[in-house]
């Protein structure tokens, strides 16, 4: 490990882009072959691989907890968090400022990537505790800059100015194998450890889906009304009813169903009834689709997040039962389809019989304006959001949005922003950090505020995100806090129009929260072009 935090100490120095790669790049190169899969995969700030099916579910008590246990902390240390904004920096120079030595026999990565892959399977009585002894056996043998960045692992954020994207560059550049093959090998195998080693061995053509391992999802781009979409040249669209739900990637092979949501996560278990389904079906597949809360009609998404926070989804599957719509056929019997045509990959989908509650979503061709209107009518009056029209003949990309697919929601245009600031309420509320300053970011990734929000939100989801903000502020201000961009909002407006209020230089008319988007991160935000696109609409 002590390679490991000693490259990342000097990335959290180096500013320049091409530096940090030559870095990761040597670093990649040298020391243990053996350990390539995990260097990569913890640069990359991923603890556990992805699509892992139990998180690791260590929050900041736990480690304060565990951090007092060895008296690595001092009284006042909250005011050097306060400082910094972020444990790991915190906990170093305290432990700096200490002379802290560490002790026993040095942790090497592939212990530390076994006891991340152990702590995420504990669970049930007493799983705190036995939690905390892991971290009890490595925290001592830790120097103060492992702790550091053992720390930020746990949390997902190295803050040293590296994503996954840039060691994809450094594989690229430490093995001599071209960026874009790269790339579409960790797109097809989400396993950037993998990849690493496959690139050592100038394997990664062979790269492949995996049935069990999940991908990234297509993702569909915009259109604001149907003149916009046919006025350029007559096309033929397949447009698909928009379900509100849950999109999710269903895996089955060998037997076993897995489920995985858009960032990857494994949700199998909270949707029982979809996995028991395809119990003896008889075909491999990946499907793509959408899991929706359906009693002979879409119900709203509101009663499907009440499965979601059950620990039990078994007492509520009468109640609310779900159907998964599936709109797409990616792997059939041993053989990837990512490459063929959308109409064959549904021609193909259309041939198996699905096990009910698995139905396939509703689709018809659409050649004009007209037709789109009346399919997004008749999506609406099925209780669907609107249509995602895709091209015919278009391949299934995995992580690209693109104009291959288009969402259509008409007057439900809404922005996913990031929450950047949050300030304390007042009357209800006080106590309570109830008022959202959100952003979009533009081409660059830089964030830009947009707007800022009161409502939307219910009391528990505020008091359950106000713990979450003071754990993951960045500054103090006294009326509120600046905070770590990472809570995703989708916010509803009546308008937009030009400002100089916010950086973005548009305002939010009337902003309201309708919900929070746990399944999207900061990279998958509207941008800039978004709000552009829509204030040239007319701001809707
Ligand atoms: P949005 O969440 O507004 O960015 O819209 C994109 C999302 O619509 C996708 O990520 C899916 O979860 C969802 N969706 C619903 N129905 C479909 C469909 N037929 N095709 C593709 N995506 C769909």
């Amino acid at each position: 490990m002590k390679e490991w935090a000693r490259t990342l100490e000097s990335l959290e120095k180096t500013k320049s882009t091409s530096s940090k790669v030559e870095l990761v790049a040597s670093y990649l190169k040298s020391g243990d072959p053996e350990e390539l899969d995990l260097k990569a995969r913890f640069l990359s700030g991923q603890a556990l691989p992805l699509g892992s099916p139990d998180p690791l579910n260590v929050g900041w008590s736990l480690i304060l907890e565990a951090l007092s246990e060895i008296q690595a902390l001092e009284p006042g240390w909250e005011s050097v968090y306060r400082e910094y904004g972020d444990l790991g920096e915190a906990v170093f120079r305290v432990l700096g400022e200490k002379g802290w030595k560490e002790s026993g026999p040095p942790v090497s990565l592939r212990e530390l990537g076994a006891t991340f892959e152990q702590v995420a399977t504990i669970k049930g009585k007493s799983s705190r505790q036995r939690k905390k002894l892991a971290l009890l056996n490595l925290l001592p043998r830790l120097s103060p800059v492992e702790v550091k960045f053992f720390l930020r692992l746990i949390f997902g954020d190295l803050r040293v100015g590296l994503k996954e994207n840039l060691v994809e560059v450094a594989i690229s550049r430490a093995f001599s194998v071209s960026l874009p093959a790269i790339r579409k090998a960790n797109l097809l195998l989400s396993d950037i450890g993998q990849v690493a080693c496959m690139a050592k061995k100038k394997t990664v053509e062979q790269a492949a889906l995996i049935p069990g391992r999940p991908f990234k999802f297509m993702l569909a781009e915009t259109v604001l009304s149907s003149g916009e979409l046919f006025l350029k040249d007559y096309r033929e669209y397949l447009a698909e009813d928009k379900y509100d739900g849950i999109r999710a990637q269903l895996h089955f092979s060998s037997g076993v169903v897995r489920l995985f949501s858009r960032n990857l996560e494994e949700i199998s278990r909270h949707f029982p009834e979809i996995a028991q389904s395809m119990t003896g079906f008889p075909h491999e597949v990946i499907l793509d689709g959408e899991i929706v809360a359906f009693k002979d009609l879409v119900l709203p998404f509101a009663m499907l997040q009440k499965r979601l926070h059950r620990v039990k989804p078994e007492k509520v599957q009468e109640e609310i039962p779900v159907s998964y719509f599936v709109f797409d056929l990616l792997y059939l019997d041993g053989r990837s389809l990512l490459y063929q045509p959308l109409s064959e990959r549904r021609r193909l989908l259309s041939s198996l019989s699905l096990p009910k509650p698995i139905r396939i979503a509703h689709q018809v061709k659409v050649r004009n304006a007209e037709e789109m209107e009346e399919a997004f009518r008749k999506s609406r009056t099925r209780g669907n959001e609107g249509l995602v029209l895709k091209d015919p003949k278009s391949p299934y990309s995995p992580g690209k949005r693109g104009r291959q697919w288009l969402k259509y929601k008409k007057e439900l245009s809404t922005l996913d922003c990031v929450v950047v600031k949050v300030e304390w309420g007042h009357g209800k509320r006080a106590g309570l950090l109830s008022d959202f300053t959100f952003a979009v970011r533009d081409r660059h990734g830089a964030l830009l505020t947009i707007g800022k929000a009161f409502s939307g939100l219910t009391d528990s989801e505020i008091e359950h995100l106000t713990s979450w903000f003071r754990e993951h502020a960045l500054k103090d201000g006294g009326w509120g806090l600046l905070v770590e961009p990472k809570i995703i909002v989708e916010v509803a407006f009546n308008g937009i129009q030009r400002s100089s209020r916010h950086k973005s230089g548009f305002a939010l008319r009337f902003p309201r929260i309708k919900r929070i988007r746990e399944d999207k991160t900061v990279e998958e935000i509207s941008t800039l072009e978004d709000a552009e696109r829509i204030f040239m609409e007319g701001g809707r």
